[in-house]
């Protein structure tokens, strides 16, 4: 937030000269002539005094300014040479209001600096807590890999198509070595948490069982009963 208010130009008195040789532009008498310089003042909130000079033209005998439309060669070489020897002093100040002006927009684009380092940050530290997540989630599948039970949301990625597939496991049978499991017919990225993995149990088509290895799924392999491989397990996910 800029905040521009009136802009007042005033024009301070430096100094007159005369100007002996010059003609008026509108009497022609010679040697008449009075040149008065003048420093440009910008005021607003603030006081800058600028660089920019400016010269006004009086004759001394009709009693006339000559407007600057009407300079002649003559005078504006006089103004241009005169003004290259004036030396004037820039400053600024700022008033009461200029003050507020400036320290609100300090605060402001402050403010503003200090939101788009913070959302910088998060976006430099959020996928590292993401990685980290993800790490928790495969040592925690490779725990629940030694103990499957009914219910638990296994990612495998198989062989045949080379796509990431979500099965539920159904049964467990110990004693014949054997887990049974539904594939759900999505093919997902792997989530880092169980909350966002993106299945419902209308994912998974009852009947459409398919068995498997328990030994080797302890191992995170997917191998059918004709020991065959199907896939390898990616995470597993208990809600
Ligand atoms: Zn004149």
């Amino acid at each position: 937030m800029i905040v521009i208010v009136r802009v007042n130009k005033n024009h301070l008195f430096l100094k007159t000269i005369r100007v002996p040789d010059v003609r008026c532009p509108l009497c022609n008498t010679r040697g008449q002539m009075e040149m008065s310089f003048y420093q440009l003042q910008l005021e607003a909130g603030w006081v800058r005094n600028t660089k920019k000079i400016s010269a006004s033209v009086c004759c001394k005998n009709c009693h006339r300014d000559v407007p600057v439309v009407r300079w002649d060669k003559e005078l504006d070489t006089c103004y241009k040479a005169e003004k290259k020897q004036i030396t004037v002093k820039t400053s600024f100040k700022a008033g009461k209001i200029g003050k507020f002006l400036i320290w609100l927009n300090i605060v402001f684009f402050g403010a503003i600096f200090l939101l788009l380092a913070g959302i910088f940050i998060y976006h430099r530290i959020a996928p590292k807590q993401n990685a980290i997540n993800r790490e928790g989630q495969v040592r925690q599948s490779a725990q629940l890999a030694t103990s499957p039970r009914p219910g638990d949301l296994v990612l495998v990625y198989l062989f045949d198509g080379h796509k990431q597939t979500l099965f539920k496991i159904t049964a467990v049978d110990a004693a014949s070595d054997v887990i049974k499991a539904i594939a759900s017919d999505k093919s997902i990225d792997v989530p880092a948490d169980a909350s966002e993995v993106p299945a419902t149990d209308a994912d998974f088509k009852p009947g459409n069982e398919t068995s498997f290895s328990m030994t080797d799924y302890r191992s995170r392999r997917f191998t059918a009963p004709d020991k065959q491989r199907v896939g390898n397990i990616q995470m597993i996910y208990r809600k």
